[in-house]
């Protein structure tokens, strides 16, 4: 057997466009036009630590920027290089079109293992990155608004928002330059656990849905399915937690860096987290069996799979192995082209990373809109809205009293009922609504179309319908 060359990340991405665009009747070009990436920007820069000069490269490509700004996290890590920075963009473009988040496609990367420098090193190399960024407008509240994402998180956007408001010092609008902010420093309320949430909302509504439960050859609810989750990063922490503690999973492995825990009984996620915060690593953690080759993992047995970590994980010499019938991609990429065919000959259901991920864009939106409008979602119509229910809590009290013994209001709902929304809660309620629209509109070309097979080309055919839809509007 010939062993078959696995594509570049970027190769990878555009041969899943490609066979979902194949479907699709373009005008002549256009199809050429959205796939490509619009510009590279790649920056090398010293700066002056521990004696010495550091040279850093860093990257933000623009993939499409039908719609601006352009949308995108900034990744702190060794592996980044202009092939990943332009896949990841373009997963953008695709990913803003699926949720409707009015953005054009966009990544940046800093080639740096965080873990080796001090904060205030990271702050002065950041600051530097943020600098040239900005001066190309690169990073700006109207045309390119950068966000968390692997290596990176609140501390280094609040460090990029104060380089920004330094240089643009009349900019009213210059909190909105940046998404994933602390929320004392502009942020929103569930921005850092959205992608997590996103992720646990998929899933609900994948589950409210019994044929394509049985699609991936399952019956019944979320409650007791064996969950193995690759990655305990604010991503793979975040789904993990909310799927064991309020969805009824149980986590049976977690793979880190240094190996995985498996317990079929499941693992108390909160507790591996704080033994990897203090030690490093999950070896040595006093439940479970430790396997050093952490990979093997992604192998074990079980319903839903959960890669939150890098990309190509998942790949043409391990997918043959894949027992999960269902694979929900919280990280970008972890799937390969080559094995996304072997996954899909076995019936394997992937929720596509375009999808699966997409609550941090999501929630990075209602941030920047925040932002731009000032004013925290919520602090106008909270009360009045408490103020009107608790017109209805009058009345029924009255009905209550009229009718006695026969009829009382049941105990919770008058303190449910009466406490108007705050940010948090409407937060979570938009991103609800967007997991659950986004999900329907790619379940139906699923079930619709006969040449259509699965939902990552589903997705495909919706995200770049709308993207090409824009394009002929401006006139393309
Ligand atoms: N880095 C995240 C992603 O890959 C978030 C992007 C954003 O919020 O702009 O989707």
């Amino acid at each position: 057997m010939t062993a078959k060359r696995e594509p570049t990340f970027r190769e990878s991405v555009d041969l899943m466009f490609n066979r979902a665009v194949a479907l699709m009747e373009l005008p002549p070009g256009l199809e050429e036009k959205i796939r490509v990436c619009n510009a590279t920007y790649t920056v090398r820069f010293g700066v002056r630590l521990r004696g010495q000069i550091h040279t850093f490269t860093g990257y933000r490509s623009v993939h499409s920027e039908h719609m601006e700004p352009v949308k995108g996290g900034i990744r702190y890590a060794m592996g980044v290089n202009q092939d990943e920075v332009e896949a990841l963009a373009a997963l953008m473009t695709y990913k803003c079109a699926l949720v409707e988040a009015p953005f054009g496609g966009s990544k940046g990367g800093l080639r740096i293992d965080p873990r080796e420098w001090e904060e205030h090193e990271l702050e002065m190399i950041t600051r530097r990155f943020a600098y040239e960024l900005i001066k190309r407008d690169l990073i700006h509240p109207a045309q390119n608004v950068p966000a968390p994402d692997m290596g990176t998180g609140e501390r280094e956007m609040a460090w990029i928002a104060d380089q920004y408001k330094r240089m643009a010092t009349t900019d009213i609008n210059y909190r909105a330059c940046v998404t994933g902010k602390p929320i004392h420093g502009g942020g929103i309320q569930g921005r850092t656990e959205a992608t997590g949430r996103g992720v646990q909302y998929a899933l609900r509504e994948f589950f409210r849905h019994p044929e394509d439960v049985a699609a991936a050859g399952m019956s019944g609810k979320l409650d007791g399915k064996r969950v193995v989750v690759q990655g305990l990063g604010n991503v793979g922490y975040h789904a993990a937690k909310f799927l064991s503690e309020e969805d009824g999973c149980k986590i049976t492995a977690i793979i880190e860096r240094d190996g995985a825990l498996i317990d079929e009984s499941g693992l108390d996620v909160e507790a591996v987290r704080n033994w990897i915060a203090r030690h490093g690593g999950v070896d040595g953690f006093p439940d479970g069996t430790y396997i050093a080759d952490g990979s093997k993992a992604l192998e074990n047995a079980c319903e839903i799979l959960i890669p939150a970590a890098m990309e190509g994980v998942i790949n043409l010499e391990n997918a043959d192995r894949i027992k999960a019938p269902l694979i929900i991609e919280a990280a970008n990429g972890p799937v390969t082209a080559g094995a996304d065919d072997i996954l899909r000959q076995k019936g394997t259901v992937i929720i596509p990373d375009m999808y699966a991920n997409a609550g941090g864009v999501t929630v990075s939106y209602f941030e920047w809109v925040k932002n731009l409008s000032h004013i925290r979602f919520g602090r106008i119509g909270r009360r009045q809205e408490e103020a009107r229910h608790q017109l209805i809590v009058d009345e029924l009290e009255r009905l209550d009293a009229h009718l006695g013994e026969n009829w009382q209001m049941s105990p919770h709902f008058k303190q449910q009922y009466l406490r108007g929304a705050g940010e948090l809660e409407l937060v979570r309620s938009g991103l609800d609504d967007t997991m659950r629209s986004a999900y329907q509109a790619m379940r139906e070309v699923w079930h619709n179309r006969q040449d259509v097979t699965d939902l990552r080309t589903a997705a495909y055919l919706v995200s770049i319908a709308k993207v090409a839809a824009s394009y002929r509007a401006m006139g393309l």
